[in-house]
Protein backbone atom coordinates (compact mmCIF):
# COMPACT_ATOMS: atom_id res chain seq x y z
CA UNK A 1 0.00 0.00 0.00
CA UNK A 2 1.58 3.44 -0.89
CA UNK A 3 1.03 5.87 1.90
CA UNK A 4 2.50 9.09 0.44
CA UNK A 5 3.31 10.42 -3.18
CA UNK A 6 5.67 12.64 -4.41
CA UNK A 7 5.45 14.54 -7.77
CA UNK A 8 8.90 14.98 -8.51
CA UNK A 9 8.23 18.04 -10.81
CA UNK A 10 7.59 18.53 -14.39
CA UNK A 11 4.10 17.78 -13.49
CA UNK A 12 2.84 19.44 -16.60
CA UNK A 13 4.23 20.18 -19.56
CA UNK A 14 3.38 24.46 -19.82
CA UNK A 15 5.37 25.77 -22.26
CA UNK A 16 2.61 25.76 -25.11
CA UNK A 17 -0.91 25.14 -23.34
CA UNK A 18 -3.69 27.39 -25.21
CA UNK A 19 -5.47 27.88 -21.99
CA UNK A 20 -5.26 31.00 -19.20
CA UNK A 21 -3.86 29.05 -16.48
CA UNK A 22 -2.75 25.50 -17.08
CA UNK A 23 -3.70 24.48 -13.35
CA UNK A 24 -6.62 22.26 -15.16
CA UNK A 25 -3.70 20.55 -16.01
CA UNK A 26 -1.86 19.87 -12.96
CA UNK A 27 -4.91 19.20 -11.61
CA UNK A 28 -5.67 15.70 -13.67
CA UNK A 29 -2.18 14.76 -13.14
CA UNK A 30 -2.54 14.65 -9.22
CA UNK A 31 -6.04 13.38 -9.40
CA UNK A 32 -5.42 9.40 -9.74
CA UNK A 33 -3.98 10.20 -6.58
CA UNK A 34 -6.28 11.59 -4.68
CA UNK A 35 -8.94 9.17 -6.08
CA UNK A 36 -7.06 6.79 -4.05
CA UNK A 37 -7.08 9.29 -1.03
CA UNK A 38 -3.69 8.69 -0.82
CA UNK A 39 -1.50 11.92 0.51
CA UNK A 40 0.84 13.82 -2.17
CA UNK A 41 3.63 16.43 -2.00
CA UNK A 42 4.66 18.15 -5.18
CA UNK A 43 8.09 20.32 -6.31
CA UNK A 44 8.37 22.61 -9.50
CA UNK A 45 10.09 21.53 -12.44
CA UNK A 46 11.60 23.49 -15.27
CA UNK A 47 8.81 22.90 -17.56
CA UNK A 48 5.86 23.51 -14.90
CA UNK A 49 5.80 27.24 -15.51
CA UNK A 50 7.72 27.80 -18.86
CA UNK A 51 6.69 30.81 -21.17
CA UNK A 52 4.43 30.42 -23.74
CA UNK A 53 6.31 29.20 -26.55
CA UNK A 54 4.97 30.86 -30.48
CA UNK A 55 5.00 27.47 -32.79
CA UNK A 56 6.44 28.96 -36.27
CA UNK A 57 3.92 27.54 -38.24
CA UNK A 58 0.84 29.29 -36.46
CA UNK A 59 1.89 32.61 -38.27
CA UNK A 60 2.06 30.17 -41.63
CA UNK A 61 -1.29 29.61 -43.42
CA UNK A 62 -2.31 27.54 -40.73
CA UNK A 63 -2.86 30.32 -38.82
CA UNK A 64 -3.18 30.47 -34.80
CA UNK A 65 -5.68 28.53 -33.48
CA UNK A 66 -8.35 29.51 -31.48
CA UNK A 67 -7.66 30.33 -27.72
CA UNK A 68 -9.50 28.40 -25.07
CA UNK A 69 -10.31 30.73 -22.40
CA UNK A 70 -12.46 29.42 -19.27
CA UNK A 71 -15.83 30.83 -18.73
CA UNK A 72 -15.59 34.16 -16.92
CA UNK A 73 -16.48 33.67 -13.05
CA UNK A 74 -17.34 36.14 -11.00
CA UNK A 75 -14.12 36.59 -9.44
CA UNK A 76 -12.47 36.30 -12.88
CA UNK A 77 -11.62 39.69 -14.84
CA UNK A 78 -13.08 38.08 -18.03
CA UNK A 79 -12.26 37.70 -21.48
CA UNK A 80 -9.47 40.37 -21.95
CA UNK A 81 -7.67 38.23 -18.98
CA UNK A 82 -7.34 35.63 -21.36
CA UNK A 83 -4.22 35.21 -23.57
CA UNK A 84 -1.32 33.19 -24.54
CA UNK A 85 0.80 33.38 -21.38
CA UNK A 86 2.48 30.87 -18.73
CA UNK A 87 0.52 30.52 -15.16
CA UNK A 88 3.08 31.36 -12.37
CA UNK A 89 4.62 29.12 -9.89
CA UNK A 90 2.51 30.68 -6.95
CA UNK A 91 -0.70 30.12 -9.21
CA UNK A 92 -0.25 26.50 -9.93
CA UNK A 93 0.74 25.96 -5.78
CA UNK A 94 -2.19 28.10 -5.07
CA UNK A 95 -4.39 26.09 -6.82
CA UNK A 96 -2.88 23.03 -5.66
CA UNK A 97 -2.97 23.39 -2.04
CA UNK A 98 -6.05 25.29 -1.86
CA UNK A 99 -8.49 22.65 -3.66
CA UNK A 100 -6.58 19.74 -1.95
CA UNK A 101 -7.19 18.70 1.36
CA UNK A 102 -4.73 15.87 0.64
CA UNK A 103 -1.92 18.17 -0.50
CA UNK A 104 1.20 18.77 1.52
CA UNK A 105 2.63 20.82 -0.85
CA UNK A 106 3.19 24.66 0.51
CA UNK A 107 4.85 27.98 -1.07
CA UNK A 108 8.50 28.25 0.40
CA UNK A 109 9.20 30.95 2.64
CA UNK A 110 8.76 34.43 0.80
CA UNK A 111 12.80 35.33 0.70
CA UNK A 112 13.46 31.98 -1.47
CA UNK A 113 11.25 33.26 -4.56
CA UNK A 114 11.24 32.90 -7.39
CA UNK A 115 11.54 29.44 -6.17
CA UNK A 116 8.36 28.66 -4.47
CA UNK A 117 8.22 24.50 -3.48
CA UNK A 118 10.38 24.43 -0.54
CA UNK A 119 9.07 23.10 2.46
CA UNK A 120 10.31 20.61 5.56
CA UNK A 121 7.57 17.86 6.56
CA UNK A 122 8.08 15.38 9.47
CA UNK A 123 7.44 11.69 8.85
CA UNK A 124 6.22 10.98 12.07
CA UNK A 125 5.84 7.68 13.85
CA UNK A 126 2.73 4.89 13.12
CA UNK A 127 3.26 4.55 17.04
CA UNK A 128 3.64 8.28 18.01
CA UNK A 129 3.07 10.82 15.75
CA UNK A 130 5.57 13.38 18.28
CA UNK A 131 7.80 10.94 17.42
CA UNK A 132 10.31 11.68 13.84
CA UNK A 133 11.03 9.11 12.19
CA UNK A 134 12.83 11.50 8.93
CA UNK A 135 12.61 14.92 7.45
CA UNK A 136 11.75 15.56 4.08
CA UNK A 137 13.00 18.24 2.69
CA UNK A 138 11.47 19.77 -0.91
CA UNK A 139 13.38 21.95 -3.19
CA UNK A 140 12.81 23.74 -6.14
CA UNK A 141 15.48 23.49 -8.23
CA UNK A 142 14.03 26.58 -10.47
CA UNK A 143 14.07 26.51 -14.07
CA UNK A 144 11.59 27.70 -16.56
CA UNK A 145 10.69 31.23 -15.65
CA UNK A 146 14.17 31.73 -13.78
CA UNK A 147 17.36 29.49 -13.77
CA UNK A 148 18.36 25.91 -12.91
CA UNK A 149 20.03 26.55 -9.70
CA UNK A 150 19.28 25.91 -5.43
CA UNK A 151 20.08 29.74 -4.85
CA UNK A 152 22.32 30.44 -1.53
CA UNK A 153 19.01 31.36 0.24
CA UNK A 154 18.12 28.04 0.34
CA UNK A 155 21.25 26.50 1.20
CA UNK A 156 20.75 29.45 4.38
CA UNK A 157 16.60 28.31 4.55
CA UNK A 158 18.16 24.52 5.07
CA UNK A 159 20.95 25.37 7.38
CA UNK A 160 18.55 27.30 9.84
CA UNK A 161 15.49 24.82 9.49
CA UNK A 162 17.63 21.58 9.59
CA UNK A 163 19.21 23.14 12.80
CA UNK A 164 15.86 24.15 14.59
CA UNK A 165 14.05 20.95 13.91
CA UNK A 166 17.00 18.40 14.02
CA UNK A 167 19.39 20.28 15.90
CA UNK A 168 21.95 17.11 16.87
CA UNK A 169 20.79 15.55 13.31
CA UNK A 170 19.86 12.69 14.92
CA UNK A 171 17.31 12.17 12.35
CA UNK A 172 17.64 11.03 8.90
CA UNK A 173 16.89 13.80 6.32
CA UNK A 174 15.57 12.91 3.00
CA UNK A 175 16.03 15.42 0.14
CA UNK A 176 13.78 16.55 -3.39
CA UNK A 177 14.13 18.35 -6.08
CA UNK A 178 13.81 18.13 -9.58
CA UNK A 179 17.01 18.84 -11.75
CA UNK A 180 19.65 16.98 -10.98
CA UNK A 181 22.85 18.85 -9.27
CA UNK A 182 26.39 19.32 -10.92
CA UNK A 183 27.61 16.35 -8.55
CA UNK A 184 25.04 13.62 -10.35
CA UNK A 185 27.23 14.24 -13.54
CA UNK A 186 30.23 13.75 -11.63
CA UNK A 187 29.31 10.84 -9.96
CA UNK A 188 27.79 8.60 -13.32
CA UNK A 189 30.37 9.51 -16.39
CA UNK A 190 27.97 8.00 -19.08
CA UNK A 191 30.05 5.00 -19.80
CA UNK A 192 31.30 3.97 -16.43
CA UNK A 193 27.93 4.42 -14.64
CA UNK A 194 26.76 0.98 -14.82
CA UNK A 195 29.57 0.08 -12.74
CA UNK A 196 29.19 1.00 -9.69
CA UNK A 197 25.38 2.76 -9.37
CA UNK A 198 22.57 0.56 -9.41
CA UNK A 199 19.40 0.86 -12.11
CA UNK A 200 18.12 0.19 -15.14
CA UNK A 201 18.20 3.09 -17.45
CA UNK A 202 21.45 4.96 -18.49
CA UNK A 203 20.40 6.04 -21.95
CA UNK A 204 21.39 9.89 -21.43
CA UNK A 205 23.83 12.70 -20.19
CA UNK A 206 22.46 14.32 -16.85
CA UNK A 207 21.18 17.50 -17.70
CA UNK A 208 22.48 19.64 -14.06
CA UNK A 209 21.68 22.54 -12.66
CA UNK A 210 23.26 25.80 -14.32
CA UNK A 211 25.18 26.26 -11.24
CA UNK A 212 26.09 25.13 -7.59
CA UNK A 213 25.88 27.48 -4.90
CA UNK A 214 26.95 25.47 -2.11
CA UNK A 215 23.98 23.05 -1.17
CA UNK A 216 25.76 19.76 -1.94
CA UNK A 217 28.87 20.96 0.56
CA UNK A 218 26.12 21.76 3.21
CA UNK A 219 25.02 17.61 2.80
CA UNK A 220 27.99 16.49 2.26
CA UNK A 221 29.10 17.31 5.76
CA UNK A 222 25.66 16.82 7.71
CA UNK A 223 25.60 13.06 8.26
CA UNK A 224 21.36 13.11 8.53
CA UNK A 225 21.49 13.18 4.96
CA UNK A 226 20.99 10.02 3.72
CA UNK A 227 19.87 10.44 0.11
CA UNK A 228 18.32 13.14 -2.65
CA UNK A 229 16.28 12.11 -5.15
CA UNK A 230 15.53 14.13 -8.79
CA UNK A 231 13.64 14.15 -11.82
CA UNK A 232 14.21 15.66 -15.11
CA UNK A 233 16.11 12.56 -17.12
CA UNK A 234 13.67 10.23 -18.65
CA UNK A 235 16.11 8.23 -19.27
CA UNK A 236 18.08 8.06 -16.14
CA UNK A 237 17.07 5.89 -13.09
CA UNK A 238 19.89 5.10 -11.31
CA UNK A 239 21.24 5.68 -7.48
CA UNK A 240 24.95 6.26 -6.81
CA UNK A 241 26.17 6.24 -3.74
CA UNK A 242 27.89 9.49 -3.82
CA UNK A 243 30.54 10.38 -0.52
CA UNK A 244 28.36 9.16 2.63
CA UNK A 245 24.91 9.76 0.72
CA UNK A 246 23.66 8.59 -2.38
CA UNK A 247 22.08 10.26 -5.49
CA UNK A 248 19.01 9.18 -7.24
CA UNK A 249 17.14 9.90 -9.68
CA UNK A 250 13.17 8.33 -9.72
CA UNK A 251 11.38 6.91 -13.15
CA UNK A 252 9.79 8.59 -16.09
CA UNK A 253 6.11 8.30 -15.23
CA UNK A 254 3.88 10.36 -17.07
CA UNK A 255 2.85 10.46 -20.57
CA UNK A 256 3.98 13.38 -21.50
CA UNK A 257 7.76 15.38 -22.20
CA UNK A 258 10.44 13.69 -24.16
CA UNK A 259 11.05 9.41 -24.45
CA UNK A 260 8.95 6.99 -24.69
CA UNK A 261 10.80 4.51 -22.48
CA UNK A 262 8.60 2.01 -20.30
CA UNK A 263 7.18 3.93 -17.36
CA UNK A 264 7.80 3.40 -13.53
CA UNK A 265 7.93 5.03 -10.41
CA UNK A 266 10.49 5.21 -7.68
CA UNK A 267 9.49 3.53 -4.47
CA UNK A 268 10.95 4.21 -1.14
CA UNK A 269 10.39 2.26 1.68
CA UNK A 270 11.12 3.50 5.05
CA UNK A 271 11.44 1.10 8.64
CA UNK A 272 11.38 2.94 11.44
CA UNK A 273 13.22 1.13 13.99
CA UNK A 274 15.79 0.44 13.24
CA UNK A 275 15.89 2.88 10.46
CA UNK A 276 16.09 2.09 6.97
CA UNK A 277 15.64 3.11 4.04
CA UNK A 278 15.33 1.16 0.76
CA UNK A 279 14.13 1.67 -3.06
CA UNK A 280 13.22 -0.15 -6.16
CA UNK A 281 11.22 0.95 -9.20
CA UNK A 282 8.40 -0.60 -10.30
CA UNK A 283 6.96 -0.57 -13.47
CA UNK A 284 3.33 0.18 -15.00
CA UNK A 285 2.92 -3.45 -15.45
CA UNK A 286 4.08 -3.85 -11.74
CA UNK A 287 7.40 -5.54 -12.10
CA UNK A 288 10.39 -4.32 -9.76
CA UNK A 289 13.83 -3.68 -9.94
CA UNK A 290 16.80 -2.22 -9.21
CA UNK A 291 16.21 -2.51 -5.22
CA UNK A 292 19.25 -0.70 -3.50
CA UNK A 293 19.36 -0.37 0.61
CA UNK A 294 20.43 3.68 0.89
CA UNK A 295 20.68 3.52 4.86
CA UNK A 296 20.39 0.67 7.23
ZN1 LIG B 1 12.81 18.83 -16.10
Amino acid sequence: MTDFVIYLGDVITANNIMIKNASLYWDQAVSPTRAKGIPWASVFGNHDDASFEWPMEWFSATGIPHLHCPAPSTSDAGAEDCSFRGTTRLELMKSETEHNTLSYSMNGPKNLWPSVSNYVHKLSSSSDSEAAVAYMYFFDSGGGSYPEVISSAQVNWFQQKSAEVNPDARIPEIIFWHIPSKEYKNVAPRFDARKHCIGSMFMEDVAAQEAEMGIMKVFEERHSVKAIFVGHNHGLDWCCPYKKLWLCFARHTGYGGYGNWPRGARILDINQQPFSLKSWIRMEDGNVHSEVILSS
